[in-house]
């Protein structure tokens, strides 16, 4: 049952028929993790947070350099630069950081949400959504992969490795190609929006579609997946 506080906190999505009292009761009960760093995983971490998801989860390690900016106070051994502040920005969220960023997270996360292929292999074997997107110059691209749903491909069914195909990362100078922030805060966002469709939702979803984002058109394009009869995690034994 929500309280009044929270009834105000999230009145603007409240009234949103896809939400209501009961989608947003369902968000604070869900726990999502964030694999990744860079300013998509970043973006991502705020609008979790501000949209109410109960637990959220991510690897120490992984601190997205717009946190570290941000961070105003000294942090503990386990902590990392993200978690006061999202703390700060919702109470209802309990941040939990994990200390190894190497090793496949806890099994009570509902989904994830990654902007890295690293650990799709291990999720999809736990039987979550991974939901992930890339960046590229001035592309991007997102695919959910149900791990959860055995007749829908994956994301090794698209690529084999997509790290070949794609530079996955985003927040080193470094990096090359690098996504402009506007860009990268978008696809953020966009991830989100496909976390709630499934937490929201899980009963509704279209055929697995890779959607391909061109900036600064911002154009979008979508192309259908089949599942790979010979895919080296999915496909039966
Ligand atoms: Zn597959």
């Amino acid at each position: 049952m929500l309280e009044d506080v929270q009834i105000e906190r999230y009145s603007r999505q409240i009234i949103l028929p896809q939400v209501g009292g009961k989608g947003q009761e369902k968000l604070l009960r869900s726990q999502v993790y964030v694999d990744g760093d860079g300013l998509p995983a970043a973006a991502a971490l705020f609008y979790l947070a501000a949209a109410g998801v109960g637990t959220i989860g991510m690897a120490r390690a992984k601190a997205a350099p717009i946190f570290s900016a941000l961070a105003e106070q000294s942090l503990g051994a386990d902590e990392q630069p993200a978690a006061p502040i999202l703390r700060r920005l919702n109470p209802d969220c309990s941040i939990v950081t994990h200390p190894n960023e190497d090793e496949q997270p806890p099994h009570h996360y509902d989904l994830v949400l990654a902007t890295t292929d690293t650990r799709h292999d291990g999720w999809y074997a736990q039987r979550k959504p991974f939901v992930w997107g890339a960046t590229s110059g001035e592309n991007a691209r997102l695919f959910v992969s149900w791990g959860d749903r055995a007749d829908r491909p994956c994301l090794r069914c698209l690529f084999s490795d997509p790290s070949a195909v794609f530079d996955v990362r985003y927040g080193d100078p470094t990096d090359s190609p690098i996504l402009s922030p506007p860009y990268a805060l978008f696809l953020g966002t966009q991830l989100v929006t496909e976390v709630l469709k499934i937490i929201l939702q899980p009963e509704v979803g279209g055929q697995p579609k890779l959607l391909a984002y061109t900036f600064p058109a911002f154009h979008c394009t979508e192309q259908t997946v089949e599942k790979n009869p010979h895919c080296a995690v999915c496909a039966p034994d």
